[in-house]
């Protein structure tokens, strides 16, 4: 067993709360960022979720507080450390959008700073994202694909991932960038599209609700699950040599597929239930994306295990849960 210490921002969130299980169960201590909340007891329901909230060490920062990742960073010594958070929501991007270029852009320098400064051996992940493809310029997206983001979140991940690859060049850091596809789980906020296809039919199933409210259902998204997705980051982690990987499963499907497999697994059908709503179509839409991930798939083995099918029935499954035990 090792015992490396992990610094993870975003632990609160999806893949923080995923990938510290990972490295609780591979032997790591594992600390996290939490920013400040008034509603305690909420902040770390992922944490509790998986039962890990009490073997994890949480500190107060936030990643526009140069000097609360600084003090973090000086008290946990971390062998390797993975900025997970940002805003990172799309849509509230245009509504945020300086914000989002403080957070998710400036944010990861923000920590990349740290490091450099105090802590210039260990390694450092950053969650570069697909949404930097936006507009494709390729039908099947690698690394190698040019950049073409789409709305302000893209932007700020861009400025991200190529700051990760310049402090890489500039000063010599373990810096690696996983450029991950849409990554879900029943842990994903309910303001994702997966996740607001399974919690509706939970709700429709149980007769709490009679409709559910979609925008564009003919964008197209390589999904897989986060529990596959964290293990590619801490793999990219173990590399000799930093470098950029696309995580992906190669396959895509229409949003509207993805909701005929939620309503199907409960026994009702899409077409009765489905309003499509103009005001949730966005400014400037990324109407598909599909991964190669056949550069991690070579270099460290990775491989998603996980389906579709399988991911959208665990969500309605754990969606249907948690709606009865509210009842
Ligand atoms: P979530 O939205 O679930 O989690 C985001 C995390 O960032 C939360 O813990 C949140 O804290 C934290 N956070 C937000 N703002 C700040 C801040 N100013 N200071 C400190 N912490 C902050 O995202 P995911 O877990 O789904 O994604 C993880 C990362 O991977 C993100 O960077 C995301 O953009 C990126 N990504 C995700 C993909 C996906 O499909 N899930 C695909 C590609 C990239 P709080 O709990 O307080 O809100
Ligand atoms: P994104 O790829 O990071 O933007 O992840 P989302 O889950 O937010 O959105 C995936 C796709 O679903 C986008 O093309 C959206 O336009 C589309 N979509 C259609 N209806 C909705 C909706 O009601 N909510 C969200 N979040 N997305 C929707």
């Amino acid at each position: 067993m090792s015992s490396k210490r992990a610094l993870i921002t975003g632990i609160t969130g999806q893949d923080g709360a995923y990938l510290a299980q990972l490295l609780l169960n591979k032997g790591y201590e594992v600390a996290g960022v939490v920013r400040r909340s008034s509603h305690a007891g909420v902040f770390d329901h992922r944490l509790k979720w998986l039962g890990i909230a009490d073997q994890v060490t949480l500190f107060d920062g936030n990643l526009i507080d140069l000097s609360s990742l600084a003090r973090i960073v000086q008290d946990v010594q971390p062998d390797e450390i993975y900025n997970l958070a940002a805003q990172s929501f799309v849509t509230a991007s245009w509504q945020q959008p300086i914000l989002t270029g403080q957070v998710t852009g400036i944010g990861a320098v923000n920590l990349l700073e740290c490091m450099r400064t105090l802590r210039p051996d260990a390694r450092y992940y950053q969650a570069s994202s697909s949404e930097m493809f936006g507009l494709i310029q390729e039908q099947v997206q690698s690394e190698t694909t040019p950049f073409y983001p789409r709305s302000p979140y893209g932007v700020a991940k861009l400025y991200a991932h190529w700051m990760t690859i310049n402090y890489r060049e500039s000063f010599g850091l373990h810096a690696s960038n996983g450029i991950l596809f849409n990554h879900e789980s029943p842990l994903r906020g309910v303001e994702f599209v997966t996740r607001k296809v399974t919690d509706g039919v939970a709700r429709i199933k149980l007769g709490l609700a009679k409709e559910l409210r979609l925008g564009n259902i003919d964008a197209k998204r390589d999904w897989g699950h986060a529990k596959d997705y964290v293990r590619a980051m801490w793999m990219m982690l173990q590399q000799d040599v930093p470098d950029d990987y696309v995580i992906a499963t190669g396959r895509t499907v229409t949003v509207r597929d993805m909701c005929e497999i939620a309503f199907k697994h409960v026994g009702l059908s899409s077409g009765d239930h489905l309003i499509i709503d103009e005001k949730l179509f966005r400014p400037a839409e990324v109407e598909v994306l599909l991964g190669n991930p056949a550069k991690a798939e070579a270099s460290f083995g990775w491989k998603t295990e996980i389906s579709l099918e399988s991911l959208i029935q665990e969500m309605v499954d754990a969606d249907l849960a948690r709606l009865k035990s509210r009842a």
